[in-house]
């Protein structure tokens, strides 16, 4: 009988460069992750996401960028921290999906979910004026882009009238230690 060799199939092979560039620029060594799902157990936004948080760090792994960038976790992550602390390994998942929203704006990616992405930026530019968020300036700024200003009228100022939303803007003390912090963090590739 003429019995033929089982054909091999060829091995998976991980996509090198991602981890390693996370792990030069933020310091995370995402290999250390054994996938024990830890992180993903004590995530508030997993009903949110596609991947979990430790699908997000195998899929870094093995260096499947596309995928990654064009997910809606990176852009439904709340950047808690939970994960991060329950870890075993010590790695900063959330640092680490941070990373990945940074890569799709300066790539000029759309983001999976446009109007987290946009909050982002403008999140980002609030804190750059003065060092402190201002509530009002961001949450106006944001609903009159959006169309949403209407809608959410009534709740702003039941946040006002509960103190959650400042009449005036406040600015950290030392603005000039704020702003070199911040301009360090740009040029080792933060949001512009
Ligand atoms: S930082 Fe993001 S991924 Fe981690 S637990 Fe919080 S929401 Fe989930
Ligand atoms: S908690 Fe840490 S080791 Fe466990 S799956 Fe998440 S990232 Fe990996």
């Amino acid at each position: 009988m003429n019995e033929q060799a089982p054909q091999e199939k060829p091995a998976l092979k991980p996509k090198r460069g991602l981890a390693e560039q996370i792990k030069a620029e933020h310091g995370e060594d995402v290999y250390r992750c054994y996938q024990c799902q830890k992180c993903s157990a004590g995530c508030p936004m997993t009903f949110a996401m596609d991947y979990l948080p430790s699908q997000i760090m195998r899929m870094v792994q093995l260096g499947q960028e596309d995928e990654l960038l064009a997910s809606k976790t990176i852009w439904a992550c709340l950047s808690c921290n939970t994960c991060s602390i329950r870890c075993p390994n010590d790695i900063d998942i959330a640092l680490v999906i941070d990373s990945l929203r940074e890569r799709v704006l300066q790539e000029g990616k759309t983001p999976a979910v446009e109007n987290v992405a946009l909050f982002h930026r403008y999140f980002l530019d609030n804190v750059r004026k003065r060092g402190r968020t201002f509530e009002g300036e961001l949450l106006a700024r944001y609903q009159l882009k959006t169309g949403q200003a209407v809608g959410n009228a009534a709740l702003g100022l039941r946040m006002f009238l509960k103190g959650r939303i400042g009449l005036l803007p406040e600015s950290v003390s030392n603005k000039k230690a704020f702003r070199e912090i911040y301009n360090r963090v740009e040029k080792r590739g933060g949001e512009k």
